[in-house]
């Protein structure tokens, strides 16, 4: 039988074979439609390298595109693989995470200058879906992002999750860089990022990332071919997503620190409830109800010791809101220096 790293990497292939039928002009990036369209979309898989879990139905979905009886696409459309040197690794990422390398400013690491090719692309589009995956396992898979107007209309059309982690759009997801959604919708673009659950190849996974692309790709060709530019209506009340925003954010206390093992992402927890140990005889208690984001496990040395330095946060727990994001964000006031997390999170 294959193990799941020989046939993350037969995927690769196949990407790459395809690649040559249909390149684009950066690597490691498939191009389809026709130059001239009124509507550029980007569909990104494995911006982190262990995150594999979109790339079979990536794959699956350009097989549909390329079928000889299906019609001439209308939209203009890119795939690309993020951090293909990470995948090849089974990494998350060579020197830096990618994800946060969109400023755009580093042209050292690997990861800087491959966010600068992406940017080649992702400067072009209407609409940029990034597919991503948790470290840890996940209750539901999630959208998360910053909120903005016509990405929620996105998201909520492509039926892929029921829930979205949002905030303020004025505040970064990240003080280690920018992500590559933020820059598109700081360029007035629409951008969509999902965590489709658990890193990994799933049967789950490849449903949602199949689904959603059908039904996204599925819109974008009808309204076209309609002469329409595709907005998606704003989603009726029984289509809203539910909002979730950051309640609290536990930084990492330091090396003896560790959370209770098996948490997962959505998780409940109580205030007052044990999620671990800042050191020694220390705990970690939830100081509000709600629900565990990002739990951090890192790898550990034969003394206990993380492998890789940390920083950010041991854990967020994150509520509902009780506001519609639209409403909510609309009142909050401007910060010049909005507070930024270090989540390893997207
Ligand atoms: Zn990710």
């Amino acid at each position: 039988m294959l193990s799941n790293e020989n046939i993350v990497l037969d995927l690769l292939d196949g990407f790459e074979q395809m690649a040559k039928e249909f390149p684009s002009e950066i690597p490691w990036c498939i191009e389809m439609g026709p130059k001239d369209s009124t509507f550029v979309t980007a569909i990104g898989s494995v911006i982190h390298g262990n995150e594999t879990g979109s790339l079979p139905a990536v794959i699956a979905m350009l097989n549909e595109l390329t079928d000889q009886d299906n019609p001439p696409l209308k939209g203009r459309y890119f795939f690309f693989i993020g951090n293909p040197d990470a995948v090849k690794a089974e990494t998350r990422y060579i020197e830096r995470d990618l994800n946060r390398c969109f400023h755009l400013n580093d042209s050292k690491t690997l990861e800087g200058r491959r966010a600068q090719e992406l940017a080649l692309v992702l400067s072009k589009v209407n609409l940029f879906i990034d597919y991503h995956q948790t470290n840890q396992p996940a209750v539901f898979p999630f959208f998360t992002f910053a909120f903005h107007e016509e990405s929620y209309r996105w998201a909520a059309y492509m039926k892929a999750a029921q829930h979205f982690v949002t905030r303020d759009p004025r505040i970064a997801f990240s003080s280690e860089g920018l992500c590559g959604d933020e820059w598109v919708r700081q360029r007035g673009q629409s951008a969509v990022t999902i965590e489709l659950g658990r890193s990994g190849l799933s049967h789950a996974a490849h449903q949602i990332t199949l689904s959603s692309l059908r039904r996204v790709i599925g819109y974008i060709e009808s309204e076209l071919d309609h002469g329409r530019s595709p907005h998606p209506p704003s989603p009726e009340a029984k289509d809203q997503l539910n909002f979730f925003e950051v309640a609290t954010k536990i930084p990492w206390p330091g090396d003896e620190a560790a959370l209770l093992p098996g948490f997962e992402n959505f998780q409940s927890v109580k205030a007052g409830q044990e999620l671990g140990i800042s050191r020694p005889g220390e705990k970690i208690i939830a100081p509000v109800d709600g629900y565990l984001m990002f739990p951090k496990y890192p790898k550990r040395n034969e003394n206990g010791r993380p492998v890789e330095a940390q920083g950010g946060d041991i854990v967020q727990i994150i509520r509902p809101m009780t506001q519609h994001p639209r409403t909510a964000y609309a009142s909050a006031t401007q910060s010049d220096n909005p507070s930024a997390s270090t989540s390893r999170g997207k």
